[in-house]
């Protein structure tokens, strides 16, 4: 009968494998002048991305394929690493289609499930085939540092057959039981941080790295991409709102604090709904959002711009830290209390930042014997405020050590001196991750002065030139420089 379960598990299963498409696409030759045109229509800036985007399709061209590398974009939420994917799509006159692997744990997500399970389905990749209804779709692959092992298969290496182009032609999924040809699919993939994802899956993958953007970029995504869609959807024309440009400016300085764009995008759409009200109770009068009316038309509080430090203490220093949510600044703060050389350290710091805390302390008692009583007659507290921000790599090396040295010579840090950089137990500064979005947000929080190490020197090609002008760039090769510099050893 037609009500069996039977019935029903077949007729899902046909269903299904009569909506994919199994017809192969011809490659088309793509004119690079407009497949740019596209890419610049819809993004500000990025112009290594687009760059490399052209390149991939030259090449597309010139073998007449549909894929190519696989590109991995790195980058903090917002940064347009999903969106500049759709524009691909576009530029390539393709079916665009995205499919999250954030929180894929079993690797049934990515293959499906045999047909002989209760409520089998086919795995995530093929069910984004379904929705793009052709073969040759550009796949966006969201969040893939956000895949986890468990006990349920390895949904990694799954994946990995999904890109490889050796194997992808015949590719599986449990659920259809029959090879499917995903050798023309394109795909990009996307991550906020490289770290977790797995080591195969990486050399696999092109790695392009979304460094966030600059105030005034910010100002330019928001005047000629954000507002006027926001406008766009809840019907308000130029007629109706006004927002001038330093409003513009004080929703990204005093409402958002992020390297991306989505908390911007986000206070521009509450913007617009809360003017749709005004706008609608006295109609043909034009609504012009000055800076001071922002508070009641996105109904929060400024953000304080209290987080950087206007007076300080000996012990205390300031230091950038590079989380997936991009840069920011964070304070290391050091302090004696009466005890019996122990060392406490809190702030949820990771392992690795714990062992930098270490160090810092071994070269502190090296680089001034004569204190060396005051780690025996005290106990050392090491702080690192708020605990909620996930605080850990090499990078605060610099900062810890420079912390505890002001900390034992009582004398203080200037609170607009910032600093990055890992160190050796000789104090030698080595190289960090980051710096581009370090250096965006020690300028969001008003630093003048920073610190970094001299191998990190070259890096500086990828920061904002405004970024740049706004602060004091100095490359060290040892912590004894940041230490003479600031008066805490004589030079
Ligand atoms: P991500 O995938 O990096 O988290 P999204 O692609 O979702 O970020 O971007 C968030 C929003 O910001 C989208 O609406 C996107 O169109 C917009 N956006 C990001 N970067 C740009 C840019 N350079 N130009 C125009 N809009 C942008």
């Amino acid at each position: 009968g037609n009500n069996s379960p039977e019935y029903g598990m077949l007729y899902d299963y046909l269903d299904f494998m009569t909506s994919l498409a199994w017809r192969k696409e011809a490659p088309e030759k793509i004119d690079l002048k407009e497949a740019e045109a596209v890419l610049d229509r819809e993004h500000f800036g990025l112009e290594k991305i687009k760059r490399r985007i052209i390149q991939q399709i030259a090449v597309m061209n010139l073998k007449k394929q549909q894929s190519g590398s696989i590109l991995l974009f790195v980058g903090a939420p917002g940064t347009g690493k999903t969106s500049i994917g759709k524009s691909i799509a576009d530029a390539l006159h393709r079916k665009y289609v995205r499919v999250s692997l954030g929180g894929v744990r079993d690797e049934a997500d990515i293959r499906g499930h045999r047909r002989t399970y209760i409520g089998a389905m086919p795995g995530r990749i093929m069910d984004g085939i379904k929705k793009s209804g052709v073969s040759n779709p550009v796949m966006v692959l969201d969040e893939v540092d956000k895949l986890s092992s468990s006990y349920n298969g390895d949904p990694a290496s799954a994946l990995l057959e999904v890109l490889d182009p050796e194997q992808n032609s015949t590719f599986t999924d449990h659920y259809m039981n029959v090879p499917y040809d995903l050798s023309d699919v394109l795909f990009v993939c996307t991550a906020n941080t490289m770290d977790t994802i797995p080591e195969p899956l990486l050399d696999r993958m092109e790695v392009i790295r979304f460094s966030g953007y600059s105030a005034s970029d910010k100002l330019q995504i928001a005047k000629k991409h954000l507002l006027p869609k926001a406008m766009e959807s809840m019907g308000i024309t130029k007629d109706m709102l006004e927002v001038p440009d330093p409003t513009i400016e004080e929703i990204i300085s005093g409402y958002t604090m992020e390297s991306g764009v989505r908390g911007l995008k986000n206070r521009l759409d509450t913007l617009c709904r809360s003017v749709a009200v005004h706008v609608e109770q006295d109609d043909d009068k034009k609504v012009t959002v000055l800076p001071e009316d922002l508070s009641e038309l996105l109904d929060m509080q400024p953000i304080r711009h209290g987080r950087k430090l206007t007076e300080t203490k000996p012990g205390i220093v300031t230091g950038l830290a590079w989380t997936s949510a991009g840069g920011e600044i964070l304070f290391i703060e050091t302090l004696f209390t009466k005890g019996q050389g122990k060392t406490i350290i809190t702030g949820q710091l990771g392992d690795v930042m714990k062992e930098s805390a270490q160090i810092a302390i071994s070269i502190v008692k090296s680089m001034f014997p004569e204190k060396e009583k005051l780690f025996e007659e005290n106990d050392l507290h090491i702080h690192v405020p708020e605990g909620a921000v996930p605080k850990d790599g090499p990078s605060a090396g610099i900062t810890l050590t420079t912390a505890l040295a002001s900390l034992v010579t009582g004398k203080k840090v200037d609170p607009t001196v910032g600093m990055t950089g890992e160190v050796s137990l000789r104090g030698v500064v080595t190289a960090i991750g980051g710096l581009p979005e370090k250096l965006m947000a020690a300028a969001r929080a008003g630093l003048k002065t920073i610190y970094i190490p001299e191998e990190n020197i070259r890096d500086l090609k990828d920061v904002p030139q405004e970024v740049k002008d706004q602060l004091q760039i100095i490359g060290v090769k040892e912590v004894s420089d940041v230490l003479k510099a600031n008066n805490i050893l004589d030079a």
